[in-house]
C-alpha cells in the first residue's frame, strides 16, 4: 500500500526567521550591513535618542520655567540636522576611510557645545544638573578616543563652561549669582581632572592593548611562516605538505575526490653546487620554485620535500594531466637560465607520477612515485615516469 506523502512541517526556527525577516531588512537598511558601520551606526543612535530625551526635558523645563524660552527650539534645530548629516555620513561609508570614522571627536565637540549653551539658559536653581551631562561626554569618549583626545575633550569642556560662568557672571549677575556659578565651577574644576585623568589612562591602556594584539598576531604569522615555509624557496615545507596531504587523502576517502603526487628531483644538480658554488645552486632551486608555482595551476601545490627534491599535489588530476602539466614545467625551464655566467644554466629534472588509489595508504602513493622517479633517472633523467596502477599490477 502505497503511504500518501505527508506534507512538510516547517521548524520553528524557520517560521521565525520568516517573520524576522522583514525587521532584519529593515535593520540593515538603517544600521548597514558591515559589522563596523552597524557598531557606529548603532551607537550615533543611541546618541541621537539621548539628545531626544534631553531636548524633551528642556521643553519641559522651559514650559515650568526654569529655562529661557526659545531654549528648546535652539536646541532641536541644531541638533535634528547635526546628527542626520552625522548619522548620513557615517552610515554611507564616506567616513571609513578616516582615523575617526564613528566621528566620535566632532559628535563629542558638538556635545559639549550643547550643553554649555543648555546651562547657561537654565534657571539659577536648576543650573548645576547640566553639569553632570559633562561626565557623560567625557565617559563616553574614553571608549574611542586615543589618550591625547580624551584629555583634549576632558580639559575644552572645563575650559569651556568655566568660561561661560566667568563671563554670564560678569555681563548677568542676577541670572548668573557669582556666587553660585564659583561654587559649581569649584565643584566642576575640582572634579574634573580625576575623570580627564581616568580617560587618558583608559585610553592608554585600550591604545596599548591593540597595538599588543597586533603584535602578537605578526608573532603568530611568523611563526606559522617559519613552521610551515621552507625558508629558501618559499614553498610549503616537508611538514606542512605531509599536513595537506593527510587533509587530501581524507577528503579523498569522503568524497572520492582523486589527486596525483609527482616527486621531482633536480638533474645533475650536485654539478652545479660544484662548478658554479653553492650560492648559485640556491639561486638555481628559487628559480625552479618561481618557475614551479607560476607554470602549474593555482590547485597545485609544490612543496620542498628534500635537499633538490619537490613533491607535487596535483587534485582533480589524473596520471596523464599531471605528465602533461610537468613537460609545461619543463618546457618553461628550459628557457630559463640561472647563474651569472654568459651561458648561463639550465635546469633539468626528472619526475615520478603516482595517482593515489582506494584503500591504500598514502606512503605507498609516495613509494610508488619514488620508485617511478628512480626509473626516470635511470632511463637517462630529463623525463616523467607514470607509476603503473596498482589494479593492473
Ligand atoms: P641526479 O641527477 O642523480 O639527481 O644527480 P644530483 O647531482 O642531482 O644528485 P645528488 O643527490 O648526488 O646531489 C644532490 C645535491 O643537491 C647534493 C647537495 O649538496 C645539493 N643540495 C641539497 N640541498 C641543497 C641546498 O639547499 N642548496 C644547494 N646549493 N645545494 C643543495
Ligand atoms: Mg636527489
Ligand atoms: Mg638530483
Amino acid at each position: 500500500m502505497k503511504h500518501a506523502k505527508r506534507p512538510q512541517r516547517e521548524s520553528p526556527a524557520r517560521h521565525t526567521s520568516v517573520l524576522l525577516a522583514p525587521f532584519h531588512r529593515l535593520g540593515d537598511a538603517v544600521l548597514g550591513t558591515d559589522r563596523a558601520t552597524r557598531a557606529r551606526t548603532r551607537a550615533i543612535l543611541l546618541c541621537a535618542v539621548m539628545y531626544a530625551i534631553c531636548c524633551a526635558a528642556a521643553s519641559l523645563s522651559a514650559e515650568l520655567g526654569l529655562m529661557r524660552a526659545f531654549a528648546p527650539t535652539l536646541l532641536e534645530a541644531t541638533c535634528v540636522p547635526a546628527y542626520l548629516v552625522i548619522y548620513a555620513l557615517v552610515r554611507s561609508g564616506r567616513t571609513q576611510k578616516l582615523s575617526d570614522p564613528a566621528l566620535m571627536v566632532p559628535q563629542n565637540v558638538f556635545a559639549l557645545l550643547a550643553i554649555a549653551f543648555a546651562y547657561t539658559a537654565v534657571g539659577p536653581n536648576d543650573r548645576g544638573a547640566v553639569l553632570v551631562l559633562i561626565a557623560l561626554v567625557v565617559v563616553f569618549g574614553m571608549y574611542t578616543h586615543t589618550p591625547r583626545q580624551s584629555a583634549a575633550i576632558g580639559v575644552m569642556a572645563m575650559l569651556l563652561l568655566g568660561g561661560s560662568m566667568v563671563v554670564l557672571s560678569r555681563w548677568d549677575p542676577v541670572y548668573y549669582p557669582p556666587a553660585r556659578e564659583l561654587i559649581r565651577f569649584e565643584l566642576m574644576a575640582g572634579t574634573m581632572p580625576a575623570l580627564i585623568l581616568s580617560g587618558f589612562q583608559l585610553a592608554s591602556w585600550r591604545t596599548r592593548l591593540s597595538t599588543q594584539r597586533r603584535e602578537l598576531q605578526e608573532a603568530l604569522d611568523q611563526v606559522h611562516q617559519l613552521a610551515t615555509r621552507d625558508a629558501l624557496t618559499g614553498l610549503l615545507n616537508r611538514r606542512a605538505m605531509q599536513d595537506l596531504l593527510d587533509e587530501q587523502l581524507r577528503r579523498f576517502e569522503r568524497h572520492g575526490e582523486h589527486f596525483a603526487l609527482a616527486l621531482i628531483d633536480l638533474d645533475h644538480f650536485k654539478r652545479i653546487n660544484d662548478q658554479h658554488g653553492h650560492r648559485t645552486g640556491d639561486d638555481a632551486l628559487k628559480a625552479f620554485a618561481q618557475a614551479a608555482t607560476t607554470c602549474l595551476r593555482e590547485t597545485d601545490t609544490v612543496a620542498r620535500w628534500g635537499g633538490e627534491e619537490f613533491l607535487v599535489l596535483m587534485p582533480h588530476t589524473g596520471a596523464h594531466k599531471a605528465t602533461t602539466a610537468l613537460q609545461r614545467l619543463r618546457s618553461m625551464l628550459s628557457e630559463t637560465t640561472v647563474g651569472a655566467t654568459e651561458a648561463g644554466i639550465r635546469l633539468g629534472f626528472s619526475s615520478g607520477v603516482a595517482v593515489h588509489e582506494v584503500a591504500t595508504p598514502l606512503t605507498q602513493t609516495l613509494e610508488r612515485a619514488d620508485r617511478a622517479l628512480y626509473q626516470a633517472k635511470e632511463a637517462g633523467r630529463g623525463r616523467d615516469v607514470r607509476a603503473p596502477s596498482l589494479r593492473a599490477v
